[in-house]
C-alpha cells in the first residue's frame, strides 16, 4: 500500500522526524482559510497523488496567501500519471539551505534492504543517478548501522554541512520506521536543512507491505477511494484483476501473471490496445471461470477477450465449463477467442466449440491473438 504524503510525514513525525506544519483541503476556499492557520507570508501548496514527479508537472507550488485558492483551483482534479488529484496538502513554506536525498527500499534481488543518500537531493536525483551514479551512496543493510556508521555514510554522499548531526539521527529514524513499519520503500526526498539549521522532511513516500497489514492496523485503518465494482468483484472470486485504465478494448483473461503479462505484450505488438488483464491463477472453478468472464466483459469498452491458458495445474474442461456457464447465464457481445492446451484439452475444446466459440487448439498465443484482432 502506497501512503500519501501527509500520511507518510505523520508516520515519520511519530519517528521523531521533523516535518513541516501541514494542512489537507478538498476545495480552492478550504484551502485558502486553512493556509492562514499556517500564518507564513508564503506557503507550499502540493497535490496529494501517490505518484512522484510531481514538481516538475507542476502540481507543488510556493505561492502567497492571496494566490492559494487560485493555485489550489489549478491543481485540483488536475490528471498526475493515472491518477486523479481529490486533495492538496498545504504546507509551511521552508526556507531550504540545501536538498539532500535519503531512501530505503528492499533489494529484491539480494532480499535486502538498501540505502540510498545524495548530498543532492531534489526533483533531479533520478536524473543524476541515472548519469552520475557515484552521486548516490548505496548500502545494503542486515540492521540498522549505528549513528556513526550512520554519519559516515553521509560523508560518503556528499554531505559534511553544519547538520550532519541532525541528518545521520533523522535517517536512523527513517530506517527505524521503515523496519518497525514492514514497509518495502521509504524515501525522504528532500530531506531539507533549512537556512535555520533544522533538518526538516519536505516530501516523503512509503510504501507498506500489503501482506503485513494485517500487523500494521493502522495502515490497513486508512481511508482508500471505494475500489471498482470489477475489483470488489476480483477480490471476491480470488482473482487477480488489473485494470489498465488506458482506453483499450481488448479484455484478457489468462492462467498465470507472466502469461498474462506475456499475453499483453503480444496484444500490444500486434496493435491492440488490452483494457484490462485478469490472472486466474492455478487450479481455478468453473465458478471462478465464470466470474472472471463477467468480470472481463463487464469492462466498459472492452470488445474483444482472449483467453489464454496452460492447463498443467488448472483443467481445460473445468476452464471451458466456466466459460459456458458465463454464456448460459449473458449474451456474449465482446469477440472471444480461447486458446488453451493442456489436461483434458480435447473435451474443453469440444464443449467450447459446440458452442461456437474460436478456439486455437495447437497454435501459439500470436496466432490467437492475429484471430481475435482480424475479426
Ligand atoms: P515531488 O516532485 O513529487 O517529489 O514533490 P516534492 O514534494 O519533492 O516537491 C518538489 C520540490 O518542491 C522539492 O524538491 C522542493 O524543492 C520544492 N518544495 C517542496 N516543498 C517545499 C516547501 O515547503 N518550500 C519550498 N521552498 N520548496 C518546497
Ligand atoms: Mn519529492
Amino acid at each position: 500500500m502506497d501512503l500519501y504524503e501527509r500520511e507518510a510525514k505523520e508516520l515519520l513525525a511519530r519517528w521523531d522526524i521533523r516535518v513541516p506544519r501541514g494542512r489537507v483541503a478538498n476545495t480552492p476556499g478550504e484551502a485558502a482559510r486553512l493556509a492562514r492557520e499556517l500564518e507564513g507570508a508564503e506557503v507550499a501548496v502540493k497535490a496529494q497523488v501517490r505518484a512522484g514527479g510531481r514538481g516538475k508537472a507542476g502540481l507543488v507550488r510556493v505561492v502567497s496567501q492571496a494566490e492559494v485558492a487560485v493555485a489550489v483551483a489549478g491543481i485540483l482534479g488536475a490528471r498526475h500519471r493515472g491518477e486523479r488529484v481529490e486533495k492538496v496538502l498545504l504546507e509551511e513554506k521552508l526556507d531550504i539551505a540545501q536538498e539532500l536525498y535519503a531512501g530505503v527500499i528492499v533489494d529484491t534481488r539480494l532480499g535486502l534492504p538498501l540505502l540510498l543518500l545524495s548530498g543532492r537531493g531534489g526533483v533531479e536525483i533520478e536524473e543524476l543517478a541515472a548519469v552520475k551514479p557515484e552521486a548516490v551512496y548505496r548500502e545494503t543493510l542486515t540492521r540498522i548501522p549505528p549513528l556513526h556508521r550512520i554519519t559516515a555514510a553521509w560523508l560518503a554522499a556528499g554531505y559534511q554541512g553544519p547538520a550532519l548531526g541532525e541528518v545521520a539521527r533523522a535517517t536512523r529514524s527513517l530506517l527505524e520506521m521503515f523496519f518497525a513499519s514492514d514497509a518495502t520503500m521509504a524515501e525522504i526526498n528532500p530531506l531539507v536543512c533549512t537556512v535555520a539549521g533544522a533538518v526538516v522532511a519536505a516530501d516523503a513516500k512509503v510504501t507498506v507491505d500489503d501482506a503485513a497489514l494485517f500487523r500494521q492496523p493502522w495502515a490497513a485503518g486508512l481511508v482508500r477511494p471505494p475500489e471498482g465494482k470489477m475489483e470488489e468483484m476480483a477480490r471476491q472470486y480470488r482473482l487477480a484483476y488489473v485494470s489498465l485504465d488506458v482506453g483499450g478494448d481488448i479484455g484478457i483473461i489468462a492462467g498465470g501473471a507472466g502469461l498474462a503479462l506475456a499475453t499483453m505484450d503480444m496484444v500490444r505488438a500486434w496493435g491492440g490496445r488490452p483494457a484490462n488483464f485478469l490472472d486466474t491463477g492455478g487450479g481455478v472453478s468453473a465458478g471462478q471461470v465464470a466470474a472472471a468472464m463477467r468480470i472481463v466483459h463487464g469492462t466498459p469498452g472492452v470488445r474483444g477477450i482472449l483467453v489464454n491458458i496452460f492447463g498443467g495445474i488448472n483443467n481445460c474442461l473445468t476452464v471451458a465449463q466456466g466459460i459456458r456457464e458465463f454464456m448460459a447465464a449473458e449474451p456474449l457481445v465482446a469477440r472471444l477467442v480461447v486458446k488453451m492446451r493442456g489436461h483434458s484439452q480435447e473435451e474443453g475444446w469440444a464443449l467450447l466449440e459446440e458452442a461456437g466459440v474460436k478456439v486455437v487448439k495447437y497454435g501459439s498465443t500470436e496466432e490467437a491473438v492475429k484471430l481475435l484482432l482480424a475479426e
